[in-house]
């Protein structure tokens, strides 16, 4: 059996005191590694290497800093459908998203942040004859990055390609459900010919192991975190020891608003795969549904069509739409909302069930429950799974409010053929990101994160440099 070890100063590891877990194929059940669990030893380690390779790494030339990232994306093609397979086999997610989304996204973060690093300029103010006062741009330093498991190559390299270009170096603490495809990064990156040091991966557990000795260490400059809203408050609590820089991108329970001009056909499509893409643990999907009275029924009928002809099974087969949910314990989360949704008066309209086909694997069938209300459970908290919500409403200024009514501020997207309507709800919608007719489209130069508890901070284009890099202003008297 494999045996996933830590990278730390350019060398594959076990922890000082021997201890692995096991990682587990959620599709299977089965075990498919074994992964060195790391604690406040390794992170020590860990981040004095980073220190040390920081010194070097933070003067190198940008085009050779670039070079190198390029290098990373193409081994990272190169080695696609492997990386894909192991996604998979991590996840429980289809190998057909793995394909044409996680690892082709992966390689891009790379391929994009080299190239945007070397346009990267500062500001420079001068004071009539009096001063010329220009920014320096420079590194932070130490760079604590931890991933979640949901996307898990594809969100931990939109932190480590920016972190890298900008000439910190980083300890990554990934998702310990989800340890392979980071590990194969650091292999990757070591061929690539990024200097010993430069990124190291310490795998383990958050609270009180890996995760918490990484964002506590006064040695750690500044932490990037993707996770739920609650690790994030955690984190922010630890950081305070040096005063971290902090860039979090948290949980959402966003809303999907569907006006009845919409064009029904696209909304049904999109709707589909807002709801259910990834079983529906994507930070993004569109959990919350509202449908204008007008065309609620009917739409209700589509998706349910629909979503009865999806497949659910084996994520290795490439005819699968949904696949397994990550482990156990989220299976039961997610099984536990259903049911509380349910004695609130909530309806099933389809699922809500573990599929009785497969008799092994974290697999629950898409859902669709109606007849809730703002205040119930499933409305106000985030999921996480192939779960949503549909609410009829009957005024724009109510929709509005309803939408607002909530903890999260992550994404919102509007559906309406009335252009003047669709940028005046975009603009009263409390939410990071925004999509008028559309789902998931990025454009890696557009600021990316929440508002409200879904996140601080903005990534993406110069607002992930922004993170990374301190400005020093120079007042020279002339
Ligand atoms: P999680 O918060 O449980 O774990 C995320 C990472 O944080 C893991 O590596 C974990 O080990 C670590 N961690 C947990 N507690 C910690 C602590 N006290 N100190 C340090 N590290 C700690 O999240 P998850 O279950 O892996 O991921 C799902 C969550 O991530 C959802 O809420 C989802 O919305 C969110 N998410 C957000 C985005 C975004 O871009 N906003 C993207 C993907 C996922």
């Amino acid at each position: 059996m494999e045996v996933l070890r830590h990278f730390i100063d350019g060398e594959f590891v076990e922890s000082k005191d021997g201890r692995r877990f096991q990682n587990i194929n959620p599709a299977t059940e089965e075990v498919i590694a074994e992964v060195a669990e790391g604690g406040r030893d390794e992170i020590d380690r860990a981040v004095s290497a980073a220190r040390r390779a920081f010194k070097e790494w933070g003067r190198t030339p940008v085009a050779r800093r670039s070079e190198i990232l390029h290098r990373i994306a193409d081994l990272i093609k190169e080695r696609a459908e492997e990386l894909a397979r192991l996604e998979t086999l991590d996840t429980g997610k289809p190998l057909q998203l793995s394909r044409t989304l996680d690892i082709p996204r992966a390689a891009y973060n790379f391929r994009f942040f080299a190239d945007f690093v070397k346009g990267l300029g500062t500001e420079a103010f001068q004071m009539d004859d009096v001063a010329l006062n220009y920014a320096l741009r420079r590194p932070v330093g130490v760079a604590g990055l931890i991933s979640p498991w949901n996307a898990p190559l594809f969100l931990l390299t939109w932190k480590v390609a920016p972190c890298l270009a900008a000439g910190n170096t980083c300890v990554i603490k990934p998702a310990e459900l989800t340890p392979t495809t980071a590990t194969r990064l650091a292999e990757i990156c070591q061929e690539a010919g990024l200097p010993d040091g430069v990124l190291n991966v310490v795998h383990g557990f958050g609270p009180d192991a890996a995760g918490s000795a990484l964002t506590e260490h006064p040695n750690v400059d500044l932490v990037s975190l993707t996770g739920e809203t609650a690790t994030g408050k955690a984190v922010m609590r630890a950081a305070a020891s040096n005063l971290k820089k902090l860039s979090f991108e948290l949980g959402g329970k966003n809303p999907n608003i569907i006006f009845a001009d919409a064009d029904l056909e696209d909304v049904v499509e999109t709707t589909i795969r807002s709801s259910f893409a990834n079983q529906g643990e994507l930070c993004l999907c569109g959990s919350r549904v509202y449908v204008e009275r007008p065309l609620y029924d009917e739409f209700l009928r589509r998706m349910t069509d629909r979503i009865a002809s999806l497949t659910v099974g084996d994520p290795m087969d490439t005819g699968t739409d949904v696949g397994a949910l990550i482990s156990q314990e989220h299976l039961l989360r997610v099984e536990g909302f259903i049911e509380r949704a349910v004695e609130d008066g909530g309806r099933i309209l389809i699922g809500g069930g573990r599929p009785a086909h497969l008799k092994r694997g974290y697999y629950l069938e898409p859902t669709v429950i109606v007849d809730v209300d703002r205040y119930c459970e499933i409305v106000r908290h985030e999921v996480f799974g192939p779960v949503i919500t549909v609410q009829p409403f009957d005024s724009e200024e109510e929709v509005i409010e309803q939408t607002n009514d909530t903890d999260y501020g992550l994404s919102a997207t509007i559906w309406t053929t009335n252009l003047k309507r669709a940028h005046r709800v975009a603009a009263q919608i409390e939410a990071g990101v925004i999509w008028i007719n559309t789902w998931f489209l990025r454009d890696l130069r557009t600021p990316f994160g929440g508002m409200k508890q879904s996140g601080i901070g903005r990534e993406g284009g110069v607002h992930s440099f922004e993170f990374f890099t301190e400005l020093t202003n120079v007042c020279v008297k002339l």
